[in-house]
């Protein structure tokens, strides 16, 4: 919500300064969704508001479970009728991630994503990228009374390209007067956007970053991921290495192992040596990910050779995990939130 404009129209009503604080508290902690859920309002001034504000920037359309439970995916519609889509994942028992949308779409366009497949629509504005925490965490209080306990922004869209409100939805996010989640629960992952690398390690030093790397060869890098083609991986080297030195943090570096293309024993010792000439391997977790269908022609490679490669990339002194594709059953897996 606007919160200069609400607190000009508050001003100009006569009302007392405290009322402003009074909705930002029902809104960010108690997640009051409309305005007679903040009740301290006087009822005429209730009145008022209706008329002139809506408390969130969007309406859910549809909320679905996956079979096993740990996962729960939001689509929402804008006001402008666009859809995004936000999934909330219970990768640890009463720990739950919420994994959140920049954009409608994305410019990136790598060639296995169902996000980046139809481009990019627009970006979203800072409230709805709060809106989408707000609305998930009120559910997840509402029907099991469990809180977000991490916030990665790996849903649709690259989030650097729409730095300054993925900037100010952290700040809000992060403000311990707002919603006051701790700077260490919130990832970003980025496709390698080299110059927003650098300017996040000074904005945010204490978020995580994840790079979505997938291929450690310049030819192949183009084709998976075509942002490699405005900042290839000697640049982006340089970056991360550069985000290391100023943070001291650990990246994530996230890997789409598909069939034939980028998970032979060979290519996981490319991505020993990448990583290595960036920094040593303890500034690193290396997080595998199966490929997720989105209706191309790439594949997952077979289970026995996931395995594989992660114990080589673990033989050569990283630690690995491999990511469990929770919510595949409701599309809700990585790389495939389309907003449909
Ligand atoms: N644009 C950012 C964040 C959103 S994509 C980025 O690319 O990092 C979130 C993650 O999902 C990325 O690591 C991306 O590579 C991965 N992903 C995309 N399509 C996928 C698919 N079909 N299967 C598995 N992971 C996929
Ligand atoms: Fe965009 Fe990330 Fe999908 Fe690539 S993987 S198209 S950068 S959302």
């Amino acid at each position: 919500m606007d919160f200069k404009k609400l607190s000009a129209f508050l001003k100009e009503k006569g009302q007392p300064a405290f009322r402003l604080k009074q909705v930002r508290d029902a809104v960010y902690k108690n997640f009051a969704a409309s305005w007679d859920e903040i009740p301290a309002l006087p009822a005429a001034v209730r009145e008022e508001l209706k008329g002139e504000f809506r408390i969130h920037s969007l309406d859910t359309l549809k909320t679905q479970a996956g079979k096993k439970g740990d996962a729960i995916k939001f689509l929402f519609e804008l006001k402008d009728g666009l859809k995004i889509e936000t999934v909330l994942l219970n990768l640890i028992p009463e720990k739950w991630s919420l994994c959140i949308s920049t954009q409608v779409g994305c410019p990136v366009r790598c060639p296995f994503c169902a996000t980046g497949r139809k481009g990019l629509k627009r970006n979203l504005s800072p409230d709805e990228i709060v809106d989408q925490y707000l609305a998930a965490a009120s559910y997840l209080k509402k029907t099991r009374n469990h809180k977000v306990a991490s916030v990665i922004f790996m849903g649709m869209g690259e989030p650097f390209y729409n730095y300054e409100s993925l900037g100010e939805a952290i700040r809000t996010i992060t403000d311990p007067e707002l919603i006051g989640l701790g700077q260490r629960h919130v990832s970003v992952s980025t496709a390698g956007h080299v110059p927003a690398i650098r300017r996040f390690a000074k904005d945010f030093p204490q978020c995580n970053l994840a790079l979505s790397l997938h291929a450690t060869e310049d030819d192949l890098r183009n084709d998976l991921v075509p942002l490699n083609r405005t900042y290839p991986l000697s640049q982006l080297a340089k970056a991360v290495n550069d985000y290391i030195a100023m943070t001291k943090r650990r990246v994530f570096i996230e890997y789409v192992l598909m069939d034939g293309l980028n998970s032979s024993r060979s290519q996981a010792a490319r991505l020993s040596s990448w990583l290595r000439s960036v920094a040593a391997p303890k500034y690193f977790t290396v997080n595998l990910i199966t490929y997720n269908r989105t209706g191309g022609p790439y594949r997952a490679p077979a289970k026995d050779r996931v395995q594989v490669f992660a114990g080589l990339m673990e033989e050569y002194g990283f630690e690995v995990t491999i990511r469990k594709s929770l919510g595949s059953d409701i599309e809700g897996a990585c790389g495939q939130l389309a907003g449909k």
